[in-house]
């Protein structure tokens, strides 16, 4: 039974209230779901929201070392604290349960699965507007498991301009499809560099067909990020509240109107 529609909002706990989910999905890894993640949230919080961040992806969990994040997370009775960046996003994470963030999780499905569904149910969230999960990278089983474990209200797809073949960018989209969970646009993560002196925009890969296939399937192109070596740079150093790119402002507007 894929049809996610029927996990409640309220099966979080009696101090987490949690208005809006959206899922950020990737056809594959290392197209910068993190990024766009923390990318979103970033910006909403600018906007004076309440937000969190849900890091999905078990083994491959960056969104604490993004911003800088460390150390364990706290518990009670009532359950898990979570973490809180600089600015007040707050965030859980594997990595702020195990000892190591060196150590690989070599869970396998059903553990992970598990894990994620304890983030929604267990953790003390408190008053959230927007919770913007990273999920883990493709569309097997774990990702599939992850949407039958939270409410998701929304999904945007992250995609780069080397998924020429759109077949990455429609797996992603069927995926959704079978969740009957509405897609709220694709992002197009390193889209282009800018020439450090001429300014111009120099797409690396040809022309993006990314719009092409978005207006195919009918969904908005939310937003085009371009390669920057200061957002690598902001990422590495834990830094990523400070970074100052408007790439998703108009993404970040056309959801809000949307959910
Ligand atoms: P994913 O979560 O999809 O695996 P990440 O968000 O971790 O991908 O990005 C992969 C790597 O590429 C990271 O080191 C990140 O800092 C870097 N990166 C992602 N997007 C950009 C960008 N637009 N400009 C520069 N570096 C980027
Ligand atoms: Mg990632």
């Amino acid at each position: 039974n894929c049809d996610q529609r029927e996990i409640p909002k309220e099966s979080t706990n009696a101090f987490s209230h949690v208005k809006h989910t959206i899922a950020v999905v990737s056809g594959k890894g290392g197209v910068g779901k993190s990024l766009v993640t923390s990318m979103l949230a970033v910006l909403s919080r600018r906007k004076g929201y309440n937000v969190g961040i849900l890091d999905a992806d078990i083994t491959g969990p960056s969104i604490p070392k993004i911003f800088g994040v460390h150390g364990q997370a706290t518990g009670s009775d009532l359950g898990i604290n979570p973490g809180r960046t600089a600015n007040d996003i707050e965030l859980m994470s594997v990595n702020l349960l195990l000892d190591q963030e060196e150590s690989p999780v070599v869970w396998r499905g059903p553990v992970i699965a598990g894990a994620v569904k304890q983030f929604w149910t267990d953790v003390l969230w408190g008053d959230i507007d927007y919770m913007f999960i990273d999920m883990p990278p493709g569309t097997g089983d774990v990702p599939l498991t992850v949407f039958q474990s939270i409410p998701v209200d929304g999904i945007i797809i992250v995609t780069s301009p080397q998924d020429l073949v759109s077949m990455i960018v429609k797996k992603a989209y069927n995926m959704a499809k079978l969740m009957e969970i509405p897609v709220l646009g694709i992002v197009e993560n390193m889209s282009y560099v800018v020439c450090p002196d001429c300014g111009k925009k120099i797409e690396l890969y040809g022309k993006s067909q990314t719009a092409k296939i978005a207006s195919e399937l009918g969904l908005p192109l939310l937003g085009q990020i371009p390669i920057d070596p200061a957002l690598a740079e902001l990422c590495d150093a834990g830094e990523f509240e400070k970074m100052n790119s408007h790439d998703l402002d108009a993404a970040m507007a056309d959801i809000e109107g949307k959910l």
